[in-house]
């Protein structure tokens, strides 16, 4: 690394670059104002692991530290002079680094992405460098709670077609088992229909598993298990039409982490996103379906607390990506999640109420979850029912309900689907 650490000429913020450098700069500020030693004099922080996921159009880089660092983005155009391709470098103070990540780079050399290295910049900066294949955009943030940089590479629009089979290949050199290794359930190339039309890829992601119960019922159901058997339900009912290419981030009960839930769907190339999950609250009255869209915030205290406790972190930690959801979650990306969470909504309660008359809905809501950021398709979160209320919670043990919210769920897909919406997509 120390031929990188003597780059620093052409240094240029990319663009789409701005929010994170705000942030970055924010970071500084605080650290700063807080007095500089109570971050820097314990470098408990140290880069633990590098996951990617990548294939030639999108790339997603996680680097976890476990412990909140200061860090800052930037990026160099290519120097052919010197034989350096573009690339991306993520600056991160007061961190360590585990001695078998500095030894190996990660090499992928995809079309988009050559390979992620790091290195000790100084005796106080570790740095992370992603060596592009071609200049692409590009945003950073940070997740809490245990703390990651998550790097998200666009490399859109300058593919030759057509584009191979999905690859979402796992890059985590040493990562325990179950993390970053595990090829996404259902990756495996599509079978192509006859008449060659392109067929609606569906991402459903069970919320939680493994580790991470989700909510749990006052009798003991868990929420990682309902969403299972929904997701289960979908996909068997949404593939017996043969135009959907239906896939699951999880069909078992293992943990995946938020930001690789994501991963999986942009690397699929997926057209729709859906993410389940069971909701909780304290008021053991409350009740009711509700669909939710990503938003930077949310309009009132219930749903800031719901998207803190689906995010794993506690409320004031939820602000962090805030900037990144502006600058990526806009216009028709937005409209028709929107759309479709409406859509979602209504279906499942009209189908839930057949069984259940009197079934609330409390519509179409927005708030700050995880697993949407960076979602690049349409993307809605389910939030079927409360595991917290008794009644609710004993309805959740009636297969005739699962099912109605599944069918509620494939009926909103097909119908958001046969209304042209997708027929634009492109791929
Ligand atoms: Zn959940």
């Amino acid at each position: 690394m120390e031929g990188e650490a003597r780059e620093r000429d052409d240094v240029t913020h990319l663009r789409r670059q701005l929010g994170a450098s705000i942030l970055a700069l924010l970071l500084c500020a605080v650290c700063s104002l807080l007095a500089a030693p109570m971050v820097f004099a314990a470098p408990a922080a140290r880069v633990s692991d590098i996951r990617a996921w990548t294939n030639e159009i999108y790339t997603r880089v996680a680097i976890d530290t476990r412990d909140e660092v200061s860090w800052q983005a930037n990026s160099v155009r290519a120097d052919p002079a010197r034989g350096l391709p573009p690339r991306i470098f993520i600056d991160i103070r007061g961190a360590g680094i585990r001695d078998d990540i500095l030894r190996k780079p990660v090499e992928v050399r995809n079309g988009l992405l050559r390979q992620v290295r790091a290195g000790r910049f100084d005796h106080d900066t570790v740095r992370v460098v992603i060596d592009l294949e071609r200049e692409s955009d590009y945003h950073v943030f940070a997740m809490p709670n245990p703390f990651r940089i998550i790097v998200d590479i666009d490399g859109e629009g300058e593919i030759p077609v057509p584009p191979p089979p999905p690859a979402v290949a796992a890059l985590d050199p040493a990562g325990p088992p179950g993390s970053a290794s595990v090829d996404p359930p259902g990756a495996e190339a599509s079978i192509p229909s006859p008449t060659r039309k392109h067929r609606v890829r569906v991402m459903i992601d069970p919320g939680h598993g493994g580790k991470d119960p989700g909510a749990t019922g006052p009798t003991g159901l868990k929420e990682k298990d309902v969403v299972l058997e929904i997701g289960r339900l979908v996909r068997e009912k949404l593939s017996r039409f043969g135009e959907y290419d239906v896939r699951m981030t999880r069909d078992e009960d293992v943990f995946i982490p938020l930001e690789e839930r994501t991963a999986m769907a942009n690397g699929a190339r997926a057209d729709l996103f859906v993410s389940l999950h069971i909701n909780a609250s304290r008021d053991r009255r409350a009740e009711g379906y509700s669909t939710y869209v990503l938003s930077r915030g949310a309009s009132n205290r219930e749903d800031l607390e719901l998207a803190a406790r689906e995010n794993g972190v506690p409320l004031h930690k939820l602000q962090g990506v805030k900037f990144i959801i502006d600058d990526m979650f806009t216009g028709a990306r937005k409209n028709e999640s929107l759309r479709l969470a409406k859509t979602v909504n209504s279906a499942v309660v009209r189908r839930v109420s057949a069984r259940y008359p009197g079934t609330q809905s409390l519509g179409l809501k927005q708030a700050p979850f995880y697993v949407l950021v960076g979602a690049r398709m349409t993307a809605v979160l389910v939030e079927a029912s409360f595991i917290s209320n008794a009644r609710e919670e004993s309805r959740l043990r009636d297969p005739a309900l699962l099912e109605g919210i599944a069918d509620g769920v494939v009926e909103a897909v097909r119908y958001y689907g046969q209304n042209g919406i997708l027929a634009d997509s492109g791929h």
